[in-house]
């Protein structure tokens, strides 16, 4: 008995020797599980950041943001998290003067109404001593100058809107126009009137669909937005510095950058030529009751006890006033790294802006605490011996506000190596306003998106996951594509063609009325947005765990048949959308086909070296085939740019994903044969069908070389 316990205990001691000689560091999966572990999610931290980011209004330029910068740089570097900051001088517009006067003609004579243009502090209001650090209600970017004209009001300002007015005989030629904010980008409102003749636009945030349809309840009792509310924001139609185009601002002492003059950025096209002036629901109620002419139809109504809207023109003369100064600003970007134990070449980039219009607890702040959230699980998870495979860079972009300017200047700088490094970009803006999860990507990121999404609890059910509240009854969730220029994703998918997405919880005017309003404090986000900042720590989870996943698994965990997928969709309503035209789409779904078949022979290649794995895959010329196969994945989407980029706007390189001309917010697929189609309806030329069948034909091209890249063969 004592000679087998003896053994068996040498047996024993032996073997866990040996145990200890062989065992490898926990698998990456270990760490994965617990980045979402209780543990390691604060959400008290994340308030704790919000509120420190939010102190004062800290728009791009400012002494306010500046601070900000050196706030997120200390966090990150407390968390041994290599950090630093990439600093452009870039051209930023502040308001000088601004006036709005409105002089009625109705007999009898009233006097002018002069606007005073001023968001109002509440009762109690904890922001107040800071609050005329907010800068004056303004567009970035506005034309300065005076316009004095009669009234039309022009619903959104959308193409479709004017040719409404013309149908009715109404021309805005020579008038001031009003309209209303919320279904495009207000730098394409601007310009939609500026091409319609108008002199001057005024842009008011109307109840109906920012005040809650006039229950009388807004902000700090509500989440509406109160009367005197103003939504500021860029008009610019670029993206980046308006005087680099193309190329980054440097930051240089010397100032050793190439610049376009004043003149050469008109003549660029981007920036608006007539005056504008962002104004409150209640000035825009104001202006509205001294319209006269025709009733404007049911849809261009507002809220219910509002007044009747009528389309003018006039009687009612509008004089609005802007002067802005253009400086040269220094602005900042934090970019931490945590460099990859093995592909420290590869990049997996997350980022989110920190400048606001004013104190953006919900754009940008919530995303920039939801990164700082990351970093520190991610500081953690070093802390205990975690090392990526590939490198993680943390972005905190400047100027976004402007025309994603922070974000675009250093793609342009980095352009070429970011090109042949970058796996993927991961955006977060706004990353809560509200709840429900919305995503937005390239398609082959779907699969990786919704898995995410099944780990992760739903912050306002946790007897979900948020991939089952995300797809709801439906059973499949909902995503959103990135052709719109809506944030910091623009210059990464657009521009160079890198794998992108977009996380947000909440989302859409109604949930988030006080959108770039002075509103838009701590307050309204622990009464209104996250109360417990529980959403935010969901959205850091999906985001961070997106990451983790695309910088630890050996293959890239990218699925390019759910990119055929979607494209055969986008091509089918294509299709029914010019059914009746002498345009051949069969190139196009040829080279669907294509994309389709070299995913799947892509998928068994993939397969067989998984088959072959275990001590084989040690070996160095396995690890090679791994590495080619994710170049080639990796690869795939730049196919997609093209040199000479969309037609009329050759910053945009995607043929697939990018804006289309009248509507920057809108995000469908093929903006180019969108914006040709458009042309030829308009024109009804032999010639304008032509270019239609021309950019069928580009689009086409542009994806039969993402399959030979997928392929890896030359022809
Ligand atoms: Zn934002």
């Amino acid at each position: 008995m004592i000679k087998t316990s003896t053994a068996s205990t040498l047996l024993a001691i032996a073997t866990s020797y040996l145990f200890l000689f062989i065992t490898a560091p926990p698998p990456k999966s270990t760490y994965h599980s617990l980045f979402l572990s209780d543990s390691l999610s604060d959400n008290a931290s994340i308030a704790r950041h919000l509120h420190t980011l939010t102190r004062r209004p800290h728009v791009a330029g400012s002494e306010a943001n500046a601070e900000a910068a050196a706030y997120v740089l200390s966090v990150l570097t407390s968390l041994d998290i290599p950090s630093h900051i990439a600093s452009y001088k870039v051209a930023l517009t502040y308001p000088l003067s601004r006036s709005l006067q409105l002089l009625p003609t109705n007999p009898p004579p009233e006097p002018p109404t002069t606007f005073a243009l001023r968001q109002e502090i509440y009762d109690g209001d904890p922001y107040a001593d800071v609050a005329d650090e907010v800068l004056p209600t303004f567009h970035a970017y506005a034309k300065s100058g005076s316009a004095s004209g009669p009234v039309v009001y022009v619903n959104y300002g959308r193409v479709e809107d004017y040719m409404t007015l013309r149908e009715i005989g109404v021309n805005v030629s020579g008038t001031v126009v009003l309209a209303r904010y919320g279904k495009i980008y207000r730098g394409d409102i601007v310009n939609n009137a500026y091409e319609e003749g108008a002199i001057g636009v005024v842009i008011f945030t109307d109840r109906k669909d920012y005040g809650g349809a006039g229950e009388a309840r807004w902000f700090p009792d509500d989440k509406w937005m109160p009367p005197s509310g103003v939504q500021v924001g860029s008009v610019f139609n670029g993206v980046g510095d308006p005087t680099t185009p193309g190329w980054a601002s440097r930051d240089d002492d010397e100032d050793e950058c190439e610049r376009l003059s004043k003149d050469e950025v008109e003549r660029e096209g981007d920036i608006p030529l007539i005056p504008s002036l962002p104004v409150s629901g209640a000035d825009g109620e104001k202006i509205m009751r001294s319209i006269g002419g025709p009733l404007a139809e049911d849809d261009w109504q507002g809220s219910k006890d509002a007044p009747a809207y009528r389309v003018g023109p006039g009687p009612a003369i509008l004089n609005l006033t802007y002067t802005g100064e253009q400086v040269l600003a220094k602005i900042e970007n934090v970019i931490g790294v945590i460099k990859g134990a093995e592909e420290p070449d590869r990049y997996v980039i997350l980022g989110n802006h920190r400048d606001a219009w004013t104190f953006g607890a919900v754009d940008p702040n919530s995303g920039t605490a939801a990164l700082l959230e990351v970093a520190q699980r991610l500081g953690e998870l070093q802390k205990r011996g975690w090392k990526p495979r590939r490198t993680i860079i943390l972005c905190n972009w400047d100027a976004e506000e402007y025309g994603l300017i922070g974000s675009t200047e250093w793609v342009e700088e980095n352009r070429e190596i970011l090109a042949s490094r970058a796996v993927a970009y991961l955006n977060v803006d706004c990353a809560v306003s509200g709840p429900g999860f919305h995503a937005l990507a390239t398609p082959q990121l779907d699969e990786l998106i919704k898995r995410a999404a099944q780990q992760v609890k739903d912050p306002d059910n946790s007897s979900l996951s948020i991939y089952e509240s995300w797809a709801g009854s439906g059973g499949s969730p909902l995503f959103g594509r990135l052709g719109g220029g809506g944030s910091d994703y623009a210059a990464f998918v657009q521009h160079v063609g890198i794998p992108s997405a977009d996380f947000s919880f909440g989302g859409g005017f109604a949930g988030y009325p006080v959108y770039h309003s002075m509103y838009d404090d701590f307050i309204w986000m622990k009464k209104f947005g996250d109360p417990m900042f529980h959403r935010h720590v969901a959205a850091a989870s999906v985001w961070g765990l997106v990451a983790l996943w695309l910088a630890d698994e050996e293959f890239l965990p990218f699925d390019y048949l759910s990119y055929a997928k979607e494209l055969q969709v986008s091509a089918k309503s294509l299709e029914d959308q010019i059914s009746n035209k002498d345009i051949s789409l069969s190139p196009l779904f040829k080279s669907i086909k294509e994309l389709e078949k070299a995913a799947i022979i892509l998928n068994y290649e993939r397969k067989a070296i998984e088959e072959r794995k275990g001590w084989i895959a040690r070996w160095k010329k396995e690890q090679l085939k791994v590495r080619e196969l994710n170049d080639r994945l990796m690869m795939a989407e730049r196919a997609f740019t093209d040199r000479d980029g969309l037609f009329g706007m050759s910053w945009y390189k995607h043929l697939i994903y990018g804006p289309s001309k009248h509507n920057d917010y809108g995000s469908q697929a093929f903006p180019g044969i969108d914006d040709a189609v458009k042309m030829a309806e308009n024109l009804k030329t032999k010639e304008s069908w032509h270019r239609v069948q021309h950019e069928v034909w580009r689009v086409s091209r542009a994806i039969r070389h993402a399959s030979l890249v997928l392929m890896g063969q030359l022809t």
